[in-house]
């Protein structure tokens, strides 16, 4: 007999087409089956609502708050007050549904303390993965979490801090970042060797790297040296973007992860070009079969953390892509390329992490902010009181 029976309603399986109506049947924190279900403990009815995997945000950082004055935030916390800050930006993400979160920069510590305590159950949040503080050169792109180093001595040896520390994943600064002060976005920090050097030691000890990189020269310096997965992927330039079909098709060919950080925050760009400009970057990346992902870099200003459904509307918008398009990217694709096995699907044997909503995202991405149930394994871990 199932555990739980979610009843009355719609499911999408994360890979299908289409959201069919059938009941979805839990046993204990996996998903039993669909169908017609058989006996019951308890069900769920949820009719006229629509059932999907837990959405997975590919990009994120919990210690930030989202706001202009992010940086006095930052270094006003005390780690006590930071980790509290994590843990309940976490929350607020369950809520919205997203179930996996990749943390790709806090410091160290924090993070790794977070991603512990949810998986034993001292505090409730997205399962997570982490990278710490991302590697970065003196003076480089977010130096202030602590994760400054130089050389190939250095970078090493960074890399083996972090594996010792317990880290899910190595994050590297290929470029500079706008949201620090005199570094440069459109440069590569590290030089192909020094990057070669951290992607070695990294897979010495079984860990991906994957590269933030905005501007095209940091992109060019990240694929050669032989990264994993690359962050925003901009093809950014001073004068705006530049578009590189052969860079594409190389990032494709080395089957690179790409995670494009797309978000709310670009609906506030000048309306110069850029947004177009971005979105034909977005849509060759899909064509050109690069292994894409759904990430949104929540943290950041005017990226509130839930808002990975708005950033899925945004990306299918600009790319001129189909919801259910974007749903896989957020579920099915994602849990793929990060590594989660039985994680991003609703087939038998699944983590039974489950966002209920009402209508139907498949054919309305806004209906994924309309949350009706959140389930984290086999768990109702959020109920909508309205
Ligand atoms: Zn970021």
């Amino acid at each position: 007999m199932s555990t739980l029976v979610i009843r009355g309603g719609r499911a999408w399986d994360g890979l299908a087409g289409l959201s069919v109506e059938t009941n979805v049947a839990l046993d204990g924190d996996r998903i039993e089956g669909c169908g017609t279900s058989l006996g019951a403990a308890r069900s769920l009815d949820i009719s006229g609502c629509t059932v999907v995997p837990g959405l997975i945000e590919g990009h994120a950082h919990l210690c930030f708050d989202a706001t202009p004055g992010w940086r006095a935030t930052f270094d006003g916390d005390t780690p006590a007050r930071m980790l509290l800050r994590m843990a309940g930006n976490g929350r607020r993400m369950l809520e919205a549904g997203i179930t996996t979160v990749r943390d790709l920069g806090a410091p160290t510590p924090l993070a790794i303390e977070l991603r512990d305590a949810v998986a034993s159950g001292l505090t409730e949040g997205p399962r997570l993965l982490v990278s710490g503080a991302p590697i970065t050169t003196t003076g480089g792109h977010c130096w202030f979490m602590g994760g400054e180093c130089d050389g190939e001595l250095g970078i090493r040896k960074a890399v083996r801090e972090r594996v010792k520390a317990g880290v899910d994943w190595i994050k590297v600064m290929a470029t500079g970042g706008n949201m620090t002060p005199r570094t440069n976005t459109f440069a590569p920090q590290f030089t192909v060797d020094e990057l070669r050097a951290c992607i070695e030691e990294a897979h010495r000890l079984r860990r991906r790297v994957t590269a933030h990189a905005h501007g095209i020269e940091g992109i060019r310096v990240a694929v050669e040296a032989g990264v994993d997965g690359i962050e925003h992927c901009s093809f950014t330039t001073a004068g705006g973007y530049e578009f590189d079909q052969p860079l594409i098709d190389q990032i494709a060919a080395k089957r690179i992860v790409v995670s494009p950080t797309v978000s709310v925050g670009f609906r506030k760009w000048p309306d110069d070009g850029r947004r177009e400009q971005r979105g034909r970057v977005l849509k060759a990346l899909l064509d050109s079969n690069c292994r894409v992902l759904m990430s949104t870099d929540c943290g950041i200003p005017g990226v509130p953390h839930e808002a990975l459904a708005g950033g899925m509307e945004v990306f299918a918008e600009a790319a001129g892509a189909s919801p259910v398009e974007l749903l896989r990217l957020a579920t099915s694709r994602s849990a793929d390329l990060l590594g989660l096995k039985d994680l991003g699907t609703i087939a038998p044997g699944a983590i039974a992490d489950l966002l209920v909503v009402e209508g139907d995202p498949t054919a309305n991405l806004a209906d994924l902010d309309r949350v009706r149930y959140v389930l984290r394994g086999g768990r109702v871990v959020f109920a909508n009181p309205e």
